[in-house]
């Protein structure tokens, strides 16, 4: 389940991030010397017993990482959540002159960010068809352990812009072979 949430602290503030697993563990990776900060403004009772507040304003069992990530920008703009007198959140950068800009998204990223969940098929996240050879299904009852085609997982952590997210792309030995070509494209463009 993919999830936007606020979080609300004992400093009054919020701050709203998105989930792309629906985790109840997850409380997003605000600054910490910005909350601690404010947390040496509180009284020392709420240092030794304090609640952190999180609630959901927004899930989908299947939107894409872009809209997800859409819907955050929305929400912290809805909530203000980067305005610094209001909430915890530094990105996008609050303008006090047009708080309401959105921003567009880059339609490539809709493209590239499809998770496949393995079971009794991995498809290709570019051409949707099935990675493993016909002979091979019938010979395998789980297919957890295949690995003869291409994954790229791409974890973000703990001071990155994606904090927290997980990206796995399964690639056909064809398409594979295409996206080579774009990354060496991708260099050449880098070099020349
Ligand atoms: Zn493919």
């Amino acid at each position: 389940m993919k999830q936007i949430y606020k979080i609300t602290y004992p400093t009054g503030k919020i701050y709203i991030g998105k989930d792309s697993v629906g985790s109840y563990r997850y409380f997003g990776s605000p600054d910490m010397q910005v909350i601690n900060q404010d947390f040496a403004t509180l009284p020392q009772s709420i240092h030794q017993d304090y609640t952190i507040r999180k609630q959901i304003l927004w899930e989908s069992e299947d939107c894409s990482e872009a809209q997800l990530s859409a819907k955050e920008v929305e929400f912290i703009h809805k909530f203000r959540s980067n305005d610094p007198e209001v909430g915890y959140n530094r990105w996008p950068k609050f303008n006090k002159q047009a708080p309401n800009v959105t921003i567009e998204e880059n339609p490539m990223k809709e493209h590239s960010v499809q998770v496949t969940q393995v079971v009794s098929d991995i498809t290709c996240d570019i051409c949707g068809q099935s990675v493993v050879k016909e002979t091979q299904k019938s010979n395998m009852a789980n297919l957890d352990n295949f690995t003869e085609y291409a994954r790229l997982v791409a974890e973000f952590g703990y001071g990155s812009k994606r904090d927290g997210e997980k990206f796995q792309f399964d690639f056909c030995e064809d398409c594979f072979d295409e996206l080579l070509g774009k990354i060496n494209e991708l260099k050449a463009q880098q070099m020349s």
